[in-house]
């Protein structure tokens, strides 16, 4: 079978499959040899391409996944401010391991998952989404080291939030000492070369990269302020006088990925990669619209930047295709739906030649095409009447 990809390696291949730059680059690097238990000139190489597109990279740390780079993230804004708390927003994920499972698709209480230790779930509090008054109070107790955020909204806007947003919570992180984190694993060198950061104008103290960053292999790396990632740095700790975080790892840094994420964060930063990928998004998600008002299907797509979202609205509340406000609705229901449908409705793309995510949407790269486009309309047009054939959807 052939599909049109819009999971895209969960997001990672905005370059698309198999980009001839990147295997190249690759070939070499694995020609050469693929571990030398040590540093290499391609780590310097894969830092300075970071640096020269995100301005807040100051420093930069390589982990080998986008799980690493969150965790941490962590642990250096609480080394840097000695402060135990973690403010997270419900939805938002960084990420399985221990400081960040409860709140992302259960447990908003903020209990622990299985295998969590109560003690360390208590360190999260978690917040609504958009909610700038809870973040407030939560800071006001001074013992929060960090903010961290999906900057775009979890699940790469599918519960958007606003820019204005972002820039409240520079403010408050400031007023109140704390760390903001954007944790760009999806939306680094995705929304603009320099990822969300740039593209609001927000500067973050810390920001976590994978994906992209590492051109479809496995990589990723925590950036940001120079005094912050100097915990992790022999040299400036022993000045300081404290002990230094450790950070030993294998494939840290690792020369092929190193070798793919150079060839792609070049690419980005001299063709207009994330330019392509948004405006081909844009013309998806207008056309998507568009077969949803002709077949008089309540439902509607969104999204923003090089992303797509299908709201199948749960609740029934009306929605106008092409006139659809996320903001009016809330998360639970954003991220809601029913599963059944929604599977139904994966199933059905796929046997009509189109690969989504499991929540309906996905994400496109510089190599779809207009082709593309059309192809993944007529696929939408002809799943959604396949859909109300099995009586899924209200009769015309
Ligand atoms: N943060 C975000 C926003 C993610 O989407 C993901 C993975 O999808 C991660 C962190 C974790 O990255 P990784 O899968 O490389 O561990």
């Amino acid at each position: 079978n052939r599909y049109v990809d819009f999971f895209g390696g969960h997001g990672s291949l905005i370059l698309g499959h198999g980009r001839a730059e990147v295997v190249t680059a690759v070939n070499a690097a694995l020609t050469d040899g693929t571990q030398f238990g040590a540093s290499h000139p391609l780590e310097v190489a894969w830092a300075k391409a970071i640096m020269r597109l995100v301005p807040s990279a100051e420093r930069v740390r390589f982990t080998a996944s986008g799980t690493e780079a969150t965790l941490m993230a962590v642990r250096l804004a609480r080394a840097f401010t000695g402060r135990a708390k973690l403010l997270r927003f419900m939805g938002h994920f960084h990420g399985w391991h221990d400081h960040m499972t409860s709140g992302y698709s259960d447990h908003f209480d903020g209990s622990p998952t299985p295998g969590v230790l109560t003690g360390v779930a208590d360190q999260s509090v978690l917040v609504a989404p958009g909610d700038i008054a809870a973040v407030r109070a939560a800071l006001s107790g001074g013992d929060v080291a960090a903010v961290i955020l999906e900057p775009t909204g979890s699940s790469f806007g599918q519960v958007p939030l606003r820019p204005e947003f972002l820039h409240q919570l520079r403010q408050e992180t400031e007023q109140h000492g704390a760390l903001l984190i954007f944790d760009e694993v999806v939306t680094g060198f995705r929304v603009s070369p320099g990822g969300a950061q740039v593209a609001f104008d927000v500067r973050p103290d810390l920001s976590s990269f994978a994906k992209i960053v590492a051109g479809g292999m496995p990589g990723a790396a925590v950036a940001g302020r120079k005094e912050v990632l100097d915990w992790l740095d022999f040299e400036a700790s022993r000045a300081a006088g404290h002990e230094k975080i450790g950070h030993p790892g294998t494939f840290n840094a690792n020369p092929v990925s190193a070798a793919a994420g150079v060839a792609a964060l070049t690419l980005i930063a001299e063709a207009d990669v994330c330019g392509q990928a948004n405006a081909s998004a844009a013309a998806l998600r207008a056309g998507l619209n568009e077969v949803l008002a002709e077949e008089a299907v309540p439902w509607a797509v969104y999204g923003t930047s090089s992303g797509f979202h299908v709201f199948t609205d749960p609740e029934g509340r009306g929605v106008a295709p092409h006139d659809f406000d996320p903001f009016a609705v809330g998360f639970a229901e954003l991220k809601g739906g029913s599963k059944v449908l929604i599977n139904k409705m994966r199933l059905a793309m796929l046997a009509n030649g189109v690969d989504l995510n499991p929540r309906i949407g996905g994400l496109l790269s510089d190599t779809h095409t207009s082709a593309d486009i059309d192809d993944t309309v007529a696929a939408f047009r002809a799943s959604l009447r396949m859909m109300r054939a099995e009586g899924e959807l209200p009769r015309r």
